[in-house]
């Protein structure tokens, strides 16, 4: 079940750019993804044929936009197992998304928000801001030296205080994939909220939110090969129902009078304002072109890079993989007595784009004791000889540096 990559590539304009003279190899996916033609033709055909403002409208491209909007919901809820479009809220990102549920839930002085080591930023200040306006408690769950976490400690953690597991699935500086089903579910026991942090996941696997039995799940649209600005979170519809709106505005009410406001039904309730249409639009032609690849076949494609790209790595002196044997999507390493920085920027040169510094884990980088890393990450179109290109220019850097 491999994947045709020659024709995956033909369809990323930007993968033909030169860098100094060679081609570029884009391992720099977990930060964003590169788009396909299908989702450039979904973003300039929305402005092309279809752009107006949608609900409410009576003429005909209002219509047009409006209908167009609510069938990408409908296509992000059947990619997502969401029993109902009414359960997916277009955001604008991740960050985002985690913003609205840590302002919505019903949290109060004393109560328990788990987070873990390997948290990114966005799952961990909403959080810190949280419990600074209702004198909850953060708690993290330890991680291992493989950036493994503790599963005893967390259910030592888990108690009738705990309120929310707020939880990466995927580590987007090292690549461990939790365990989140056993969480969740142990997390449900003690009456928790569950919060999943889906942004490294969604690019990389299947997502059935009614088997993973969470609350809410977010992710982001340009890590899934759509544009910026553009997010969904899938929240539990009872949930939807009943917990009160963030944002304030245009869209989020049923009427509005001076002495009080009713609310609109979800997912509207949630989405004040004039919202990202033509991001919509093209998030459903990108999880349609997933869908057509095959996550099967996609995760097994970088699966096979991945584990290339570790032994290969591992043969140079001096380096340090980070994260279990079974990464998912990105590969993070330090070279003793090269400055990451230093080495993002030499093989740069050579046309390999990686990420360099704290991956916005900083409790992480923390942990191991390290500044950062370097981090390659994968995605549908690479190839192995890209990850050839990233050993060998990762080996002459590392010479350079010494
Ligand atoms: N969580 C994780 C695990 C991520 O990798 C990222 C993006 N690096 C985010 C959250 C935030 O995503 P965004 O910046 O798209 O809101």
């Amino acid at each position: 079940m491999s994947l045709d990559l020659a024709r995956i590539r033909a369809e990323f304009p930007i993968l033909a750019t030169e860098v100094n003279g060679r081609p570029l190899v884009y391992l720099d996916n977990a930060a964003t993804t590169q788009k396909p033609r299908r989702v450039l033709d979904a973003s300039r055909g929305y402005y092309e044929s279809l752009n107006a403002n949608i609900h409410r409208g009576t003429h005909h491209l209002a219509r047009a936009a409006t209908a167009a909007h609510e069938e990408a919901r409908v296509t992000v809820a059947r990619h997502l197992g969401a029993t109902s479009p009414d359960e997916v809220i277009f955001t604008a990102g991740t960050t985002d998304g985690l913003n609205l549920v840590a302002n919505i839930l019903p949290v109060h002085e004393g109560d328990e928000i788990l987070i873990s080591t390997l948290e990114h930023h966005s799952n961990i200040v909403p959080w810190q801001l949280l419990c600074e306006r209702t004198g909850a408690v953060l708690k993290v769950i330890p991680c291992d030296d493989a950036g493994v976490l503790d599963q005893e400690a967390f259910r030592q953690l888990l108690s009738e205080r705990t309120r929310v597991l707020a939880i990466g699935w995927v580590s987007n500086a090292f690549g461990t994939v939790h365990p989140i089903v056993e969480m969740i579910a142990a997390a449900r026991q003690v009456g928790a909220f569950t919060v999943i942090d889906a942004a490294q996941a969604a690019p990389h696997f299947a997502i059935d939110v009614a088997a993973l039995g969470a609350d809410f799940l977010a992710f982001s649209g340009h890590k899934t090969y759509a544009p910026t600005g553009i997010g969904v979170l899938w929240g539990r519809r009872e949930w939807l129902e009943s917990l009160p709106p963030w944002r304030g505005g245009g869209e989020m009410i049923k009427e509005v009078r001076f002495e009080g406001t009713t609310y609109n039904d979800p997912p509207f309730k949630y989405e004040a304002g004039t919202p990202n249409i033509e991001g919509a639009i093209a998030l459903a032609a990108a999880l349609e072109w997933i869908q057509e690849i095959g996550l099967e076949a996609l995760h097994a494609h970088e699966d096979d890079l991945i584990r290339r790209a570790a032994t290969q790595l591992s043969a140079i002196e001096g380096i340090r993989l980070f994260g279990p044997e079974d990464r998912c999507g990105a590969l993070s390493f330090a070279i003793h007595g090269v400055h990451h920085y230093d080495l993002g920027t030499l093989i740069d040169q050579m046309g390999v784009a990686v990420r360099t510094g704290h991956h916005c884990c900083q409790p992480l980088m923390a942990r191991f004791g390290i500044t950062g890393t370097t981090r390659a990450s994968f995605a549908a179109y690479n190839t192995e000889e890209e990850v050839d290109m990233l050993a060998e220019s990762v080996l002459k850097a590392a010479r350079m540096l010494r």
